[in-house]
């Protein structure tokens, strides 16, 4: 069996993994472990000025870690710049909030040129390489023009939008011709893969074959469908453990009496925040019966704080939240809990346990594993309900959710109170539709489907 060589712009190590613990690090694990492997990336560390050396190197088992230092210059540009100043907005349909400079775009090439040349010494001919991500997009074509002939994957976790969209993006013809280096490109649902054919399409960059596959340059590659999953019968057992946990017990006994409505999102313009406490703010308007009987519970860390609109949104989503308190609070009832923390994975799953719904309203997010680590958390005996947005990746998944269009606050509100309402039987059978993918579909077959189609 072939060595696999995943890079990625964060390495999650072992050391860290008992507190992060995400899925997708604890499936990249049990994948290189089998075939031994190496895991490349940015250590988080700046060097300063200085140009990094060579990456260092930690060996667990039968897995390599390699981890690079960059220059405060390269963050600044290749990281909070061009990646999250400009690929993420834009992938998240959000032109108006792309920021796009020269000198980042020319730092996002740099950089992924400087992994493609610390890559390439530790490469061995049969190695199979998986890239991940809109941090690394370039570094295939990269590692190409280097002279690397190996199997190269690609998997984008966040959306892919329409041409319309991405040509908005000056470099967008370099950055959609470099993908065309790998032999497979992988995205998370059909609509994102069908989008970068339509770019491929519109830019006249090669020719599509057979259904999925394409020709560009004299090279055959393939593009693939991959819904990222998550651990479901392992975050099934963390629920169902939690809520025998003191901190859990304490949390759910603080809500006696009430109904719990949870969201957890990363402080993110993608997320739909602001769109969500107004369709709280609506629903409990709306529905006298569960005023001061309904809570939100939303937690959200914050994120990205180098980056200006996440600082600005920071005030903008606590004003919303306080504002709500002040309007609808009564002196024994909170109606939002807004926590601006992060909370640990198994404390995380016993709150999605004792919440009876689940609201998951992004604008656009390329899979939402939140929606599905709530689904997996409930009792089956009597399942909580999931409010989810059309424009998550995961509602091509679940339709046993309430979808919803999060643009449409009063749509919102209506389905919080059906969520509420619902009766046991229909809760079930929504339920168990859901569980029942998502136990064929969880992360180790999104890894060995990935890697199956790769080699
Ligand atoms: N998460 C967590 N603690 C928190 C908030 C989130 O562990 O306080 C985890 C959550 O359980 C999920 C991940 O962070 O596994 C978020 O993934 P998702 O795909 O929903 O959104 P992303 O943040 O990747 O855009």
């Amino acid at each position: 069996m072939s060595r696999l060589v995943v890079i990625s712009n964060r390495v999650s190590s072992p050391t860290k993994r008992a507190v992060q613990a995400g899925g997708l690090a604890v499936a990249m694990q049990a994948a290189l472990s089998d075939h031994g492997g190496l895991w490349m990336g940015w250590s988080g560390k700046s060097s300063g000025a200085r140009e990094p050396g060579k990456p260092v190197f930690r060996e667990e088992g039968r897995v390599t870690y390699a981890l690079t230092d960059l220059r405060r210059a390269d963050i600044d540009e290749y990281y909070a710049g061009f990646a999250n100043s400009v690929l993420w907005p834009l992938c998240h349909y959000r032109l108006d909030l792309t920021d796009y400079a020269r000198k980042d775009m020319a730092g996002y090439f740099r950089v992924n040129r400087f992994f493609a040349q610390q890559l390439v010494p530790l490469l061995r001919p049969d190695d199979l390489v998986w890239i991940h991500d809109y941090h690394l997009i370039p570094m295939g074509s990269e590692l190409r023009h280097m002279g690397a002939k190996n199997r190269l994957g690609f998997f984008l976790h966040i959306p892919w939008p329409p041409p319309d969209v991405f040509f908005a993006l000056p470099v967008h013809e370099t950055i959609v011709r470099s993908l065309t280096a790998y032999d497979l490109v992988g995205f998370q649902t059909q609509f994102d893969a069908d989008n970068f054919a339509s770019c491929l399409e519109r830019e006249g960059i090669g020719r599509a074959l057979e259904a999925g596959w394409f020709e560009a340059y004299g090279h055959r590659f393939q593009v693939g469908v991959f819904p990222i999953g998550i651990d479901t019968a392992g975050f099934a057992q963390l629920a169902q453990n939690a809520v025998r946990s003191g901190s859990v017990r304490k949390i759910e006994e603080s809500f006696r009496d009430r109904d719990l409505i949870v969201g957890v999102d990363r402080l993110d313009y993608s997320k739909g925040l602001t769109h969500k406490i107004e369709a709280f703010d609506k629903f409990i308007a709306a529905n006298p019966a569960f005023q001061g009987r309904a809570t939100l519970l939303q937690i959200t860390p914050k994120s990205r704080s180098e980056v200006l609109q996440y600082a600005t949104m920071q005030r903008q989503v606590a004003e919303f939240a306080g504002r709500v308190n002040g309007q609808h609070g009564t002196p024994d009832w909170v109606p939002i809990r807004y926590v601006n923390r992060s909370i640990g994975q198994a404390t995380l799953a016993g709150i999605y346990r004792v919440a009876q719904v689940g609201l998951v309203t992004p604008i656009r997010d390329g899979m939402n594993l939140v929606a599905k680590e709530y689904v997996a958390a409930q009792r089956s005996e009597d399942p909580g309900v999931l409010v989810l947005s059309r424009f998550a990746g995961a509602a091509r998944e679940l339709d046993g959710a309430i979808l919803v269009n999060p643009y449409d606050i009063e749509a919102v509100a209506n389905a919080i109170a059906q969520a509420l309402s619902m009766s046991m039987e229909e809760g079930r059978q929504r339920w168990k539709q859901m569980m029942d993918h998502l136990l064929k579909h969880d992360i180790s077959k999104w890894c060995r489907d990935f890697l199956e189609a790769l080699r």
